[in-house]
């Protein structure tokens, strides 16, 4: 038998993709989906855990992150500069890094995890902590592109949903159809919107003959898309979701609102107590990923038609430690 080689999402993906001059990556992608019997258990259906945190820098961000750098590369960009809760600064200093491009990161001050933080640096980008609200920074982050000729990474560029629609091919590719439910953290709203991108051009596409509900999880503390209402300093164990308005808030409402699927909430102690359940089965995530499951439960009796349930897992535990220390002192 051919070795099998996994070569990234443009190399698996790129019919669905734009083109590409360049191509920058990391092989990042194609990500194990493991069945849950603790989720099973509890909501007696078939639970799939899509471990994002297999990616090359841990969290999916790399997905969208290939696309957008390989761009930023083509187009002859003097760097990349982004404004991040964490995963997208540690994605984007390992891609510009493999790209040979500077990377400028805005951080919110004293909001970042520790290990997504020893990631930007490790790449060597010029890592600026701020002071403000995560939109803020971002504004400024905008204007320093424009300003100096720097692509920008956030998810406001499109490239970036392109490559993290990705994920909805591989679960499809998988399971040999469409879940009848995808859940998943929401912060900015830009995975939401591209995954039920992903899934509308694959059913587009004759690959899949039906579509899943889009199922998005907030923190109880940084939840204005389940108020409809943006959050004044948002807060949560979560710091991946705390977002108070999020970039692509009409993304994440149209792809709810289309999909028939809704939008729900879970507090912090709900947060870490699935991020304990989902270690005892072997799978260490991030606090926001565990948002994901921690909502799962919450379908129980929802009226969800048959089928089964993928839970997107979007980060690693190794990514924020001191959450796991919060709760265990003497590690
Ligand atoms: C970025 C991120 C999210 C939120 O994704 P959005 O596109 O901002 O909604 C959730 N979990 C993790 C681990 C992340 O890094």
């Amino acid at each position: 038998m051919a070795p099998i080689a996994w070569k990234g999402i443009i190399a698996a993906y790129g019919e669905f993709l734009p083109p590409l001059a360049t191509k920058v990556t990391l092989h990042e992608g194609g990500t194990p989906l493991v069945p849950s019997s603790w989720l099973e258990g509890r909501l007696g259906r078939p639970v799939w855990l899509k471990l994002e945190g297999s990616n090359p820098t841990c969290s999916f961000k790399d997905r969208g992150m290939t696309v957008a750098v390989s761009q930023a590369a083509g187009d002859g960009a003097r760097g990349v500069i982004c404004a991040s809760t964490g995963n997208t600064a540690a994605s984007a200093a390992a891609y510009a890094a493999r790209a040979g491009l500077s990377c400028s990161i805005l951080l919110p001050a004293g909001a970042v995890a520790r290990g997504k933080l020893v990631q930007a640096v490790a790449h060597g980008a010029r890592v600026l902590t701020v002071e403000g609200e995560f939109e803020e920074i971002l504004g400024m982050a905008v204007k320093m592109a424009a300003e100096e000729g720097y692509a920008l990474v956030n998810s406001l560029n499109p490239f970036r949903l392109e490559g993290q629609a990705t994920a909805s091919y591989e679960i499809c590719d998988a399971l040999g159809r469409a879940p009848a439910a995808v859940v998943l953290p929401v912060g900015n709203g830009g995975n939401i919107t591209a995954c039920w991108m992903g899934f509308l051009r694959y059913h587009a596409a004759g690959r899949i003959t039906s579509r899943p509900r889009m199922i998005g999880v907030q923190a109880e503390g940084a939840n204005p898309l389940v108020r409809g209402s943006p959050v004044v300093r948002p807060e949560t164990v979560a710091s991946a979701i705390r977002i108070g308005r999020p970039a692509s808030w009409k993304g994440a409402v149209e792809a709810v609102e289309a999909s028939g699927g809704r939008f729900l909430q879970v507090s912090d102690e709900e947060i870490l107590g699935a991020q304990r359940a989902l270690a005892a089965e072997g799978v260490f995530v991030e606090p926001a990923s565990a948002a994901a499951a921690a909502g799962a439960l919450h379908l129980q009796g929802a009226g969800l038609p048959d089928g089964d349930i993928v839970c997107i897992l979007t980060g690693h535990g190794l990514k924020d430690p001191d959450a796991v220390r919060m709760a265990e002192p003497w590690v």
